[in-house]
């Protein structure tokens, strides 16, 4: 079904009903092209048959090599299971730098999510700070230094605002990144439709070749309170299967407390609604079907991810904590959370 927590939602129970529409809209509308949870504790699922040619740059062994285990969703983002064998070392190399946009631009909520990656639970500072949020022994610790504008407590309600500045990255480069996931997820015969996106993903710049203008790289950000509500990490890939005025393709990525949604570009497909205003509707998840299974509400925004320049963000996420400690004799305090 359309949901990518690990419990899918109870569909026999009741669903909120603006969610249920939207449910609906989807579902009368696309087609599932893949859908997979991502945890290791899953076997691993290998993409792809051999002999490998590359689907990006339609190059075989010799002229390229297959060594590096080709993820097809960043190991960041908690994926130890989806690998694919049609990613040939230099494009896997090429990748890897929208990959780390992405990294940067989520690297707070891959820490407070408890998001596995290569190394662990990432740690999370902010330039200049002692502050920081880290997993010690699987147990999420922030700690707290006086004085740094990195949280602000509010210890009745147990709960803080993280503040922190990212490392420079490019937003244009972690769209490009969930691109890239969406091109590599899609069947074989979806491929022609997306020659364009294609192209794109063959260039080391994002600016360079990109499919669309600026203002054109919408991604749906919604953040769900409450510790790591998306355990597994979870991917669905839709496409389009009648006219209605929706972008043919949509990605939808969750883990740890947040999901991202954006429409791979597909002008082939999309080229009738260039230059008229389309409705776009969130694909709806479990807690938005059934936000009682959580506590607080669901934050959604639409971000832009035009900007092709290098830049640092000021970020905040809002946590909730279980136990908190001072420690007086260094001037800090620390919570658990
Ligand atoms: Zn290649």
């Amino acid at each position: 079904m359309f949901a990518v927590k690990e419990n899918t939602p109870d569909m026999t129970r009741a669903m909120e009903s603006g969610a249920a529409r939207d449910l609906k809209v989807y579902s009368d509308n696309y087609d599932i092209k893949f859908f997979g949870k991502l945890s290791a504790a899953r076997p691993k699922e290998l993409l792809g048959s051999k002999p490998q040619t590359c689907r990006f740059c339609d190059k075989s062994e010799p002229i390229v090599t297959f060594k590096e285990k080709a993820h097809t969703i960043p190991r960041f983002l908690g994926n130890k299971r989806l690998l694919s064998l049609y990613e040939c070392d230099s494009c896997n190399e090429r990748f890897s730098a929208f990959d780390a946009d992405l990294a940067k631009m989520v690297m707070g909520e891959l820490s407070v999510g408890l998001v596995k990656g290569y190394n662990g639970v990432r740690t999370l500072t902010s330039k200049g700070q002692n502050s920081r949020i880290e997993s010690i022994g699987g147990q999420q610790t922030i700690k707290y230094f006086v004085g740094e504008p990195f949280m602000s407590q509010d210890a009745e309600n147990r709960s803080a605002t993280i503040r922190y500045q990212t490392e420079p990255y490019r937003l244009l480069g972690a769209y490009k990144c969930l691109a890239k996931i969406a091109f590599s997820l899609l069947p074989d015969d979806q491929l022609i439709n997306f020659s364009e996106l294609k192209q794109w993903l063959l260039e080391k710049d994002v600016d360079k070749n990109k499919v669309y203008q600026d203002g054109y790289h919408s991604c749906f950000h919604s953040s769900v309170p409450g510790f790591r509500p998306y355990q597994q990490p979870g991917v669905i890939l839709l496409t389009r299967k009648t006219d209605i005025p929706m972008p043919y393709c949509v990605l939808v990525i969750a883990f740890g407390n947040i999901s991202l949604q954006i429409f791979p570009p597909c002008p082939k497909k999309d080229h009738g609604f260039v230059g008229k205003s389309m409705a776009i509707t969130k694909f709806p998840l479990t807690y938005d079907l059934q936000p009682w299974l959580i506590n607080g509400t669901i934050e959604t925004t639409v971000i832009d991810l035009s900007a092709a320049d290098s830049v640092r963000q000021e970020r905040q996420i809002f946590i909730e904590y279980g136990e908190a400690e001072k420690h007086p004799s260094q001037p800090n305090k620390e919570a658990a959370a």
